[in-house]
């Protein structure tokens, strides 16, 4: 069992934020229980995309800040990065560098910006993957800190920190992967495989949920104020308060998963926090997608859930009045199911594996997740039978 730390933040002030940050830290005892003097850190944040600390779909720099200005007291070997959802390259993640304010963490601390675009086979050993490609500002540190953002994922449910360890797949290849494991069950086992593997390394995981996102995350949804700042050692027993904020943890593919393979417990006696502490912060109104509805088929015949996923899951839509014709959805659909006619992206249902890639990743918010008549006729009727 593990401590979870949580500490009130009301804003991204600096000084707010240092507060909280700190306040974390000596609960679970102090940083250095962590990091030993001039260890090599690498500082895994969440950079999904090209966005505005605003939009709030990013690692806030404040609190990579806050962190740095403390890890810096024992180490000044710190590494800043991620692999957000596109290209791996110089270019691509100095512009994500720029619009995400990363570069705030290089001009105000001893941190840097990840340069080594690289990455190395490895041996993950999981249940559903044996080998993998990892980049190599994990490969080469010492030991590693993850730092995510607490939103909403119209595939998994929610980004906590479990979810934000598959930015340690270099870019293209996370598509190459979705298209691999297009059920969610085998997707969320990708997820704990990886987080396996990397547990040799991530001393810490601290989750930004001043403001996080609700609905139609992980970039085009609402920010949502949450309040709070969160860590621990162990991301399962994290991500399960971290979620309790908001709605039930379990009911989440993902912590599912990660229960049937006994890598948490729903007893929540076994996770060192008080969740009674839970009450007068719980946000009532978080807009949750409903991917809950495919827990029921995660351990069905393939068959049932491909019928599962093609009917009660949503749709891709195109709003042809957004879209640009960029072409970035079709780069990155693991399916070929998109391609640019007219200046505007085309669907094909029919190649769809609902992975939502192209809705993380359009720059324009032009892609939009539509319930067909099945979703909404069934989640209409659950709905009628909760309220009798
Ligand atoms: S849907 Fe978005 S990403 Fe795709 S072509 Fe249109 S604007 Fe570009
Ligand atoms: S169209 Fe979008 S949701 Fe469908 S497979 Fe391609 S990227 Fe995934």
């Amino acid at each position: 069992m593990s401590k979870v730390a949580m500490s009130a933040c009301a804003d991204y002030q600096p000084q707010n934020v240092q507060t909280a940050v700190d306040d974390i830290l000596s609960q679970l005892g102090g940083l250095q229980n962590f990091v030993k003097p001039n260890q090599k850190v690498f500082i895994k944040v969440n950079l999904v995309r090209e966005m505005s600390p605003d939009k709030h779909g990013t690692t806030h720099p404040e609190v990579v800040i806050a962190l740095v200005n403390e890890l810096s007291k024992i180490t000044p070997h710190i590494v800043v990065g991620d692999s957000c959802g596109g290209l791996y390259t110089k270019g691509v993640m100095n512009t994500v560098y720029n619009k995400c304010k990363m570069t705030d963490i290089s001009a105000r601390t001893v941190a840097t910006l990840n340069d080594d675009f690289d990455f190395q086979t490895v041996d993950l050993k999981g249940k559903v993957m044996q080998k993998c490609e990892i980049i190599n500002a994990f490969v080469n540190a010492d030991v590693v800190i993850n730092m995510t953002k607490l939103k909403t994922h119209s595939f998994a449910g929610y980004t906590g920190a479990v979810k934000n360890l598959y930015g340690l797949i270099p870019g293209l290849i996370k598509v190459e992967l979705h298209s691999r494991f297009p059920d969610l069950g085998d997707f969320c086992n990708l997820l704990c495989d990886i987080e396996q593997y990397a547990s040799q390394k991530i001393v810490l995981h601290v989750i930004d949920g001043v403001i996080g996102m609700e609905g139609a995350g992980p970039t085009n949804g609402k920010p949502k104020f949450i309040g709070q700042i969160l860590a621990g050692a162990n991301p399962y027993e994290l991500d399960v308060v971290a979620v309790s904020l908001f709605g039930k943890p379990f009911q989440m593919p993902l912590l599912q998963v990660a229960k049937e393979r006994g890598l948490v417990s729903d007893d929540l006696s076994t996770i060192d926090f008080d969740f009674s502490t839970l009450k007068d912060k719980f946000v009532n109104d978080f807009d949750v997608p409903e991917v809950t509805s495919a827990n029921t088929f995660l351990n069905m015949p393939k068959w049932v859930k491909k019928l599962a996923k093609t009917h009660l899951t949503k749709k891709v839509k195109i709003n042809k009045n957004k879209c640009r014709g960029c072409g970035k959805c079709v780069t990155h659909c693991p399916a070929q199911a998109l391609k640019v006619v007219d200046k505007r992206a085309k669907i094909s249902q029919s190649k769809c594996i609902r992975c939502y890639c192209c809705q993380e990743l359009c720059p324009f918010d032009a892609v939009q997740l539509k319930k067909t008549l099945m979703y909404r006729v069934l989640h209409a009727f659950s709905h009628t039978k909760n309220k009798k």
